[in-house]
């Protein structure tokens, strides 16, 4: 097992210059118990051997994971499954937030989980990991005669569709409503929509940070679920506190249930 860090954990920030990266980076620049020793960029990247935190971005993981105590990594998946390779010889905490894996790939991801204490989750905020819960309730609840629909928002930048809360969401609806079916999107001679079906659809436009609607209507009513981030500060909040969660854990795959489980038995305390 890894022991706790002692004084400041020292954090390599995996896609440091990216969207997520650069708002994490200043994040934990301003943790009195953190210290950011390195970023990793994509080889080539033009930020490469530029300074940040007290090190500097390089884009080989393996020549600064002796120095760290912990990784968090919002990059890509070939990057994060690379990283996640290097920091799993070494056992180290790792926070992943990248999201897009394809099955195999998340396969690979939970084999190496049995290497290092993983903190894995598509969304890190707070609010969302709330709906979950309330999801699975009215999905429950209202699991005859109520269609569920779940719609997504993001950037046009975005790389994968849906988005990884999507599915998560759409999973955890099915499993409440008695195992439906997950539709990804509709198109053309579709006809009578099914009452055992789970539609999910994504948007893509301009500068939104995320939203998701899950939609669960019958005839006379609809209740709708939303969440909405409008800058990516909840995310990067998630993440830091994932990474005290998970230093000196136990290796094993982690959720944002489980940091959350810890703060609320503190709060209770
Ligand atoms: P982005 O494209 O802005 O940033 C990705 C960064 O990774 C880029 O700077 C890129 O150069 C870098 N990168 C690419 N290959 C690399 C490599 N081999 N090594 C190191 N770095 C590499 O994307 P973003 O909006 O910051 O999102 C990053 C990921 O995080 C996406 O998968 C996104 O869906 C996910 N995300 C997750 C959450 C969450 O809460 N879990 C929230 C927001 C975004």
């Amino acid at each position: 097992m890894v022991q706790p860090y002692h004084t400041e954990m020292r954090v390599v920030l995996v896609g440091a210059c990216g969207r997520m990266g650069s708002v994490l980076a200043e994040l934990i620049a301003a943790q009195a118990d953190m210290r950011l020793v390195a970023g990793i960029e994509a080889f080539g990247h033009p930020a490469v051997g530029r300074p940040l935190g007290t090190g500097f971005i390089g884009s080989e993981l393996g020549k600064v994971i002796d120095g760290c105590d912990a990784v968090v990594d919002f990059s890509t998946p070939q990057s994060s499954l690379a990283n996640l390779r290097i920091a799993a010889n070494q056992g180290r905490p790792y926070v992943l937030g990248t999201t897009g894996f394809t099955a195999v790939e998340l396969e690979e991801v939970r084999d190496l989980s049995r290497l290092l204490p993983l903190a894995f989750a598509p969304n890190f905020s707070v609010g969302v990991n709330v709906l979950y819960r309330l999801v699975a309730e009215a999905a429950s609840v209202l699991r005859d005669g109520y269609d569920i629909e779940i719609v997504e928002v993001h950037h046009r930048k975005k790389k994968d569709a849906p988005s990884g809360t999507a599915k998560q969401l759409a999973e955890i609806a099915a499993r409440a409503s008695g195992g439906r079916r997950i539709a990804y999107g509709r198109h053309g001679q579709t006809g009578e929509r099914p009452g055992d079906e789970i539609g999910v659809h994504s948007v893509r436009t301009g500068d939104v940070t995320g939203e998701h609607t899950v939609i669960l209507g019958t005839d006379g009513e609809r209740l709708e679920l939303t969440h909405k981030a409008s800058n990516r500060m909840a995310f990067a909040q998630g993440a830091v506190r994932a990474l005290r969660f998970i230093s000196g854990k136990p290796s094993g795959m982690y959720d944002m249930n489980d940091v959350l489980a810890r703060h609320a038995d503190r709060s209770g305390s």
